[in-house]
């Protein structure tokens, strides 16, 4: 926004499944009602909550002190060339490809796991990095507040094409060339316990990575 003044728009948060109020912060795209246990997802075209699947991860053992949202998005990645001093795919790309990857053939299929929240583009990498290769046990749906939840799906595409491309390029041998495509399922929102040490927040399955708390 190029004006100086900046509107903000105060939307209604009642749940449109039980009419509980719904917490959020000023900058989520993504709510959770932990009265009913259903997820939304703010539509920016209809002005509307459209209703989003969540599961949550469940850290057993753990003293969990919150829960922050991740977009999950099924993909089918599809190269259409790759050329580059080395053999093979490595980082993400190889997870999705498989065998396919020292071929260069696809396409492949996985599941990104990409933060909803805002971090460093660090913190981004190692999250979407650690959560996309290591599937998670998936528990119930709780009675947990999942706030910061501040990107939506259009903006988890493009963090998943990012780390995609940025776990191969953080590789030894230099790629030169690389078409493919990206296919996306239905997101879902996975709510991932974290523990506060200090004045910050790090994820209590896999320590990826820490957020300011
Ligand atoms: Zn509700």
């Amino acid at each position: 926004m190029s004006d100086s003044s900046v509107e903000f728009e105060l939307v209604p948060l009642d749940c449109p499944t039980c009419g509980a109020a719904v917490d959020a912060r000023g900058e989520d795209v993504v709510y959770y009602c932990t009265a009913c246990r259903n997820g939304y997802s703010f539509d920016v075209a209809s002005r509307s909550l459209e209703p989003i699947e969540v599961a949550f991860a469940t850290a057993p053992n753990v003293a969990v002190d919150g829960y922050l949202p991740f977009w999950m998005l099924p993909a089918r990645i599809g190269i259409h060339q790759r050329q580059a001093s080395g053999a093979s795919f490595g980082g993400l790309m190889s997870f999705f490809l498989g065998d396919g990857g020292e071929s260069g053939l696809g396409p492949g299929e996985g599941t990104f796991a990409v933060p909803a929240f805002h971090c460093s583009l660090a913190a981004l990498t190692a999250f979407t990095r650690a959560y996309t290769l290591h599937s998670v046990h998936l528990g119930e749906r709780l009675g947990e507040r999942l706030l910061g939840g501040r990107y939506g799906v259009g903006d988890a595409r493009k963090l998943a094409h990012y780390a995609l491309i940025a776990s191969e390029i953080g590789k030894s041998d230099t790629l030169t060339r690389l078409e493919y495509d990206i296919e996306f399922a239905e997101a879902r929102l996975l709510g991932v316990p974290f523990v506060r040490d200090g004045d910050r927040l790090r994820d209590a399955l896999l320590r990826a990575a820490e957020v300011p708390a």
